[in-house]
Parts: structure tokens; sequence; C-alpha cells
């Protein structure tokens, strides 16, 4: 019985390159995803505001929103999608995560945001997310899950699925111990992601040096398990494979990295905007260190 849903599920997965196999703009690569952009951008503008109300709503400081905001598109601008409707949210959470949402609805959490230390930080953490949407992990990783999960009817053909399918999918493999998490990628896409945070960041002029210290602080953060920096781990593994890729990235294909009149940090600009920003707030809505969730928020909010 197990060998005949295997076979199955292997007669699917080699059929499906026929139905929904593009090449992504961002990699050049073959991908297999049957998330349309069309339901990319529809499914993404319906469970953002759900998924900003879950993290405790939006910080409340236009200016902190605006300047996120402001940096964020003009990363996706200079990416290989910048027709999305692009949306940047800092939303006002103690935990330590940053993710990405189907059409290009892109969050940061205050906890993460008070980890960094430059503007060029939070460019190389919002940077990494424009990567999973431009390199359409995101719709790859749920038509993986359609597969292997059977959801939907009409499954293994694209297509297919319904919009209530693919909303069952992005909530699918999203709660872990009463949080709520997206879906985690792999090591190769977690890379590829760093790669195109720095080629967008760098088209900017930020330093990109700056993202292997993001690396560093979510690894500090979440100091052997158990931190608040576990969630983006979580979501964002791999810590030690992604420095030593960065690195090498950086030497070969940035060696000028350290010409401070090319590559830009903005540290002063960053404490003066947000840090002190979110020190001249009331504590963050979202902690669930200290205010565990009504058990109504807590696992699949999507459904
Ligand atoms: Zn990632």
């Amino acid at each position: 019985m197990k060998r005949f849903a295997l076979l199955i599920l292997s007669a699917m997965v080699l059929m499906a390159p026929i139905a929904g196999c593009s090449t992504n703009p961002a990699t050049g690569e073959k991908q297999l995803n049957w998330l349309s952009v069309e339901k990319e951008k529809s499914l993404g503008a319906e469970a953002s505001p759900k998924f900003v109300k879950q993290y405790g709503g939006d910080v409340p400081s236009p200016q902190i929103l605006a300047y996120v905001n402001d940096i964020g598109q003009r990363l996706a601008a200079v990416s290989e999608r910048p027709d999305l409707e692009w949306e940047f949210h800092v939303v006002d959470s103690a935990v330590i995560n940053a993710f990405a949402l189907p059409g290009g609805k892109v969050f940061v959490t205050r906890g993460l945001m008070e980890k960094l230390d430059s503007e060029a930080q939070l460019a190389g953490v919002l940077g990494h997310e424009v990567g999973h949407v431009t390199a359409e992990h995101i719709g790859q990783q749920m038509t993986r899950a359609i597969i292997i999960t059977g959801i939907g009817v009409g499954v293994g053909i694209a297509g297919e699925q319904s919009d209530d399918d693919w909303m069952t999918v992005l909530g699918v493999g999203t709660s872990v111990g009463g949080g709520l998490y997206m879906l985690s990628y792999g090591r190769n896409q977690e890379t590829q992601s760093d790669e195109l945070g720095v080629r967008y960041m760098t088209r900017l002029g930020y330093n990109p040096i700056a993202q292997v210290q993001v690396m560093k602080v979510l690894k500090e953060a979440s100091g052997g398990g158990g931190g608040a920096g576990t969630e983006f781990l979580a979501t964002h593994p791999y810590p030690d494979t992604r420095i030593k890729h960065l690195n090498k990235l950086i030497r070969e294909k940035y060696p000028d990295y350290k010409d401070k009149q090319k590559y830009r940090v903005y540290r002063d600009r960053y404490r003066r905007t947000a840090l002190k920003g979110f020190k001249n707030l009331p504590p963050p809505e979202h902690d669930p260190e200290n205010k565990p969730p009504k058990p109504n928020d807590a696992g699949q909010p999507y459904r």
C-alpha cells in the first residue's frame, strides 16, 4: 500500500514538470511552481492583514514604518520583479524573525530590528526576503506541500487547486509549539536568497558584509536554543553554511567591499530613526514569552 502511494507520488512529480515548470527570472533556474502570478498576488493580499494582526499589528510609529518601507521599496525596485504590489511591514512583535508571503508582502519584527545596528543590516534582511519572493521559493514550497499532502481536488495537476487549497497549504507546517511559522526553506533556497539579498543591497550601495553580520547576530540571539532568535533559525536554518557561503561570495564578487565610498552602512541613521524610535514606544504588543497567545490565536490562523 505504502509502496503504491509512493509510486503515484513519484509519477506525479515526474509528470509535473510538463505542467508547471518555468524558468525563474532571478535565478535562471528551472523550477516547479504551480502558483500562478495572479494567485500569488491575491493570496498575498488576503493573507497579509491576517499575518500583521497575528504578530501584534504594525508598530505604532509612522516614521519607522515609512523608513523601512522606503528601503524595502527601493530594494524591490532593483529586483527582477519590480511590478509586484510590494509591502514592507514592521510588526510589533518581540519575536526575532523576518518572513515573506506570496506576492511581495514582507515582514520584519521589531524584535529583530532591535538586534540590528545599521541600515545596511536591515537592507540585508529585507533583501533576503525579497530574494525568497523573486526566486519564487514560496510558490515552489507550496507546490511541494500540495503534492506531498495531497490537499485539494485534482491534486497533481497544476491549476486545479482552489484558493482555499492554497490558503491551507500556506498554513500547513506553520504551527510548531503554538507559534506561527512560515513554510521553512531548504538549504539551497536560503543560500540563494542570501545571494539575491546581497545582489539587491549592493545595487543600492549597501555594504554586503552587513549580511554576514546579520547572520552572526541571529546565531548569537538564539544562544544555544530557547532564545528569542530561535524562531528565525527555525524558519531560516543553516546559519553556519550560510555564513561560509556569504564570506566566499563577497570575497569573490565584491572584492572591494572595504571601499567606504562605494559601500555604505548608515549606522547613525538607523540608530536615530529606528532604535531611538523603538525606545519611545510601549513594549511590543506581541510577546509570546510574557503573554501566551489566546487559544484562538495559536495554531493555524489562515484557515
Ligand atoms: Zn530565508
